[in-house]
This record gives C-alpha cells, structure tokens and sequence, in this order.
C-alpha cells in the first residue's frame, strides 16, 4: 500500500511516470491512493481552469452507420435500432435553441453516414458557423479522408473527437470487425492533429478483454500525442450487439482514470460523459470531483434521443438534457462549481 502512495504522490509532482509504475498504480490502487489522486486532480483542474465546468451541446445528428463495432448500439448490423438522421433545418434550430440556453459549443456527433458526404457536411459547418459566429463548432463523424477533414475544418469546424478506441493494435481488432483498421483509426488522428482541429481521443473503460497494461498504452499513446481532449466513459453493454453479455465497466475505475488523466495531462479538456453518469448516480458530479472540466448535454430533438443508443439505458433526460440546463447548474453548485458560459478553447498548444 506504500509502494502506490508513493506512486501517486509522484505522478502528483511529476505528471508522469514509467511504464511499470503506472500498471502498478492500476492494479494496486486503493481507497487511499483513489482518494488522494482526486483531491490533486481536482486541485490542478481548479488552478487551471477555476471552479467552472464547460458545456457543449450535443447534436446527435444521425444514428445511420456503415460500421460494425463489436460494442455499439448502432453497429451497422444492428437491424432492432430505429435509425433516424436530421436535416440541416433541425441541426440549425438545435443549435439556435442551445444558443439560448447559453451554449457556445455544438458538438455534431453520428455514425459514419455516407449520406453525410462532405458537400452536406460543410454546408451545415458553414450555416452553423453564420448563425453562430462565437461559437466552436465540433464534429465527431468518424473516420474520413485528410481532404474531407480539411474541406470541414476549411468551413468552420474547429474540433473534432474521435476517440482511438484502445492503444493496442490486437485489443483494436477485438473491438473491431477486419474491416476497421487500428492504423487508419491513428493515422485519422494525426490528420486532424495536423490540420489544424484541437482534437480529441479516448477510449471505453472496462471495454471486453481490456487489461491494465492496456490501459497503460492508452495512457502513454494520449501522453504523447498530446491530444487537447479526451473521452472517456465506462464500456455498457447493449443488448443487440455481439457484446450483449460482457460485463459493465465501473465508475470507480473510470474515475481513477480521470484523476489520473488530469495528473498527467494538466491542461487536457475532460468530460464528465453520459456513460459515467448512466452507470452510476450521480457519477456526473464525481466525475468533475475527480478532475474532470466538461459536460455535454444532449441537444438532439427530443424525439431521437431514444434512438440513439449506443448501450442500454442511456441517460438523456434529467440535468442530461440540454432544455434542463438549469438542473444541471443546481447539482454543479452543490458541489461548487459553475457553468462556464463561453467557447471553452482548449488550453493545451
Ligand atoms: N462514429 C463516430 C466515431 O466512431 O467516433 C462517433 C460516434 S461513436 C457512437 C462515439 C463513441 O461512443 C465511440 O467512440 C465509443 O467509444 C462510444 N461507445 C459506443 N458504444 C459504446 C458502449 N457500448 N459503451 C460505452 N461507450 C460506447
């Protein structure tokens, strides 16, 4: 139990640590050490970006995907899910709503659509980007060609999340049928990186044949791209996927990585994401108590939101949904912090 405290008071100092010891510090972790990282994540959040939390608007603009992941709930082969996409008309009022709301962030996310080619895609970047000049625009639509990143971010957007999944090629092939590819999915990363997006990655937490080491990839492989956000949220299992049996992740491990995460990468932009707050109540809040900075409400019509359902019992009513704004601002000042009413750049360069 020494040997970790003493790990996790020099992550605290350093923001880093080797290899080993930080499997060490995933498999030998405790309540104490839990407890002390959180308390030092915390506090370095706090001194980076003060006691406020960033929202984004979360636009679930189509649930149409021509992927297959093993894990997800829109998987291509999954012929249960009711699959939907929005106009450019409603994408527009969603965000026109959320700009009301104090939004200054919308988050596009969706399966990799081929309706969406880049010509409709970079329409909507644009409109939105006239409507909403203040505003950052972020996509999350999966893999696509360096031009078609380029044209987008050419139109407005200025984020993009593609989470890389798992830091190990062969764990990648597990998650994933042969037609998706661990390179493409770095190569797609080191695009947007280069084009100019503040990027995002991140993995499922408690994914199937995930270990510790692997977890230990994850963290080395963000370390060194250095990406300006990262996702993270517990692996839940669907009931329509080849997945349907494998067990949850945890928050509790979820949240130590969180801590863990913000150590390592001070300045990185982390949510508090709807898998953590569906696997546990109140996991949202214990979320921004362990160093995370950001929550995405959802702002989809309220009629899709049950359609897009990547696991069972995905939350998005409550202080989840974007119109309930004023929740969300009740639980964040109980435990003292505020909501942020701005475009939330990313700090890292
Ligand atoms: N298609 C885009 C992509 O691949 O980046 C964006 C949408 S995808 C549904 C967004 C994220 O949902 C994935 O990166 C994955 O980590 C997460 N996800 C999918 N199924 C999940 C599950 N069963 N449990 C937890 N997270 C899941």
């Amino acid at each position: 139990a020494k040997k970790v405290m003493d790990l996790a008071v020099r992550l605290a100092e350093n923001h880093d640590l080797p290899d080993d010891a930080l499997y060490t510090l995933i498999t030998e972790r405790n309540e104490e050490t839990a407890l002390f990282l959180r308390n030092e994540a915390r506090a370095l959040c706090e001194r980076i970006y003060g006691r406020f939390v960033y929202i984004r608007g979360l636009i679930e603009f189509t649930n149409y995907c021509k992927n297959d992941c093993y894990y997800c709930g829109i998987r291509r082969s999954n012929r249960e899910a009711e699959r939907y996409r929005l106009t450019e008309e409603e994408i527009l009022s969603c965000c026109e709503a959320g700009y009301g709301l104090g939004f200054r962030t919308f988050v596009l996310q969706g399966g990799e659509d081929p309706y969406f080619t880049d010509e409709r895609l970079c329409t909507i970047v644009a409109s939105i980007r006239g409507l909403c000049p203040d505003c950052a625009i972020t996509l999350s639509a999966g893999e696509r060609s360096h031009d078609s990143y380029r044209r987008l971010h050419d139109a407005g957007a200025d984020r993009y999340l593609l989470r890389h999944e798992t830091a190990d090629p062969c764990h990648y092939g597990r998650l994933h049928p042969e037609s998706m590819s661990f390179d493409k999915r770095m190569a797609a990363l080191r695009d947007l990186k280069e084009i100019g997006y503040q990027t995002g990655c991140g993995f499922m937490v408690g994914s199937p044949y995930q270990t510790a080491s692997m977890i230990v990839k994850d963290l080395r492989f963000m370390k060194e791209f250095g990406p300006h956000m990262i996702g993270i949220g517990p692996f839940l299992s669907h009931k329509d996927t080849p997945f349907c049996d494998m067990e949850n992740g945890t928050a509790e491990l979820t949240l130590y990585l969180l801590s863990v995460i913000r150590l390592m990468m001070p300045k990185v932009l982390l949510p508090a994401t709807t898998a953590l707050g569906t696997v546990t109540e109140g996991g949202r809040e214990a979320g921004i108590l362990s160093g995370a900075n950001v929550v995405m409400p959802n702002l989809s019509p309220a009629g899709v939101r049950k359609k897009y359902m990547l696991y069972d019992n995905k939350l998005s009513s409550g202080s989840e949904a974007a119109e309930s704004l004023e929740l969300l601002r009740e639980s964040l000042s109980k435990i003292g912090y505020g909501i942020a009413v701005s475009r939330g750049d990313s700090l890292v360069i």
